[in-house]
Parts: structure tokens; sequence; C-alpha cells
């Protein structure tokens, strides 16, 4: 099954798109995680992203059209994947029809006070990505799961929060309509709590 999931910056794609990914047995793409990974290993593609991430504007399109193109044709993505921040305009969701094709478009919505709450207390695990919220961290400031340092993304300070939330506003919400009218997408409400939330999100996928 192919996949994708859509929604603002904070709503809980990569945490819905991880366990689902447990669930399903494929693997969950995250176009963010990977351009940091280029970040990290010093690449010249990480370096000319790391100048649109860290002002929270997008990476031009080509960039992580090839990405995608190129990552989905790994041997892990032959019984399907999931597509978790990508495609974010519409220029890339036209090009990412013409190489694969989606089975469904699951498009998390949340109150913007709650995406805020989520995105101003997440902590990211420096070395495997793992996210947190500071809610639930009591403190702790290494990863639960491989000990590396909890940190602050740049871009989810404040003020590149709100111009991330405009972003996608101008350009990654008309993908709502573009892909309801490929009659592919479902709606899923997510403000009760992950556990729950997963469940809705597994119901309106019929699984
Ligand atoms: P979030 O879901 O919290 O916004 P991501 O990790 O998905 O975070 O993305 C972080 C940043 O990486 C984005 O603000 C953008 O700069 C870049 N990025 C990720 N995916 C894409 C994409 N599909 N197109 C353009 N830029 C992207
Ligand atoms: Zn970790």
């Amino acid at each position: 099954m192919n996949l994708i999931f859509l929604g603002p910056p904070g709503v809980g794609k990569g945490t819905h798109a991880k366990q689902l990914s447990k669930l399903l047995d494929i693997p969950q793409i995250s176009t963010g995680d990977m351009l940091r990974a280029s970040i990290k290993a010093g690449t010249p593609l990480g370096m000319k992203a790391k100048e649109f991430i860290d002002k929270g504007a997008l990476v031009p399109d080509q960039v992580v059209i090839d990405m995608v193109k190129e990552r989905i044709k790994e041997v892990d993505c032959a019984k399907g994947f999931i597509l978790d921040g990508f495609p974010r305009t519409v220029p890339q969701a036209q090009a990412l029809s013409e190489f694969t094709k989606i089975d469904a478009v699951v498009d998390l919505v949340a109150r913007e006070s709650v995406i805020m709450a989520n995105l101003s207390g997440r902590r990211v695990c420096r070395d495997c990505a793992a996210t947190y919220h500071i809610r639930r961290l009591n403190g702790a400031t290494k990863c639960a799961s491989c000990g590396g340092d909890l940190i602050h993304r740049v871009d989810d300070q404040i003020d590149t929060i709100k111009h991330r939330l405009e972003v996608y506003r101008v350009q990654t919400e008309p993908l709502i309509t573009f892909y309801r009218d490929a009659g592919l997408l479902l709606e899923v409400v997510v403000e009760s709590g992950i556990d729950e939330d997963f469940l809705l999100v597994r119901k309106a996928l019929e699984l």
C-alpha cells in the first residue's frame, strides 16, 4: 500500500507514520529526516537544504522529487511505503503521480493551538530522529531509544514555526483539494492523544 500523510507541521504526521510503518511493515519515508541526515553528513545537498530549512522555507521541488524518486526504488518499498512530509507542493504531487501510484492520502487535522503546542515543545534525537514532547520527558535530555542528545530544532522556535505554518497554508494546503478531487483523501481529526488518534487513522484506512 502506497500512502501519503498530509497535514501541517507538528500535527503528528511523523508519529502516526512511524506507528503505521511498524504495523504494516513498510518504510516511513520522511523527506525532513532525509534532509536533516544530509545536513549532518555535510553533503552538498545538505548544505544547500540547510539554508532553506533553518528559515522555515521549503527546499526546491526538484531536490525532494529526485530524493523520493530514488528512495522508493529501493527493495524495502516493494510492498509499499508511507510518505511523510512529501509532497508539499502541487508540482511535487504532480511529479509523484508520474512515477508512482498512490492508494490513499491521510490528511491529519488539528486546531492551530494544538499544533503550536506540539511544535514548540518538540525535542528531536540528534542521532536517530526520534521525537519527544517536553510534557512527557520529565526533564530527560537523552533519547530513550538510543541515548543520543535531544535537541530543540532551530526551525521549531516560535518565529520560524509561524513562518512554516504560513508556508503550509500557501504552498501545501492546495494539496487537500488536489487529492480530494482525485478521490484519495481521508480526513482524520487528531486531538485526542496519540493512541486514540492512531486508532482513528487505522479506522480511516480500514486497518
Ligand atoms: P515538519 O513536519 O515538522 O514541518 P519536516 O521534518 O517534515 O518537519 O520538514 C522540515 C523542513 O524540511 C521543512 O520546513 C522544509 O524546509 C524541509 N522539507 C521537508 N520536506 C520537504 C518537501 N517535501 N519539500 C520541500 N521542503 C521540504
Ligand atoms: Zn535516538
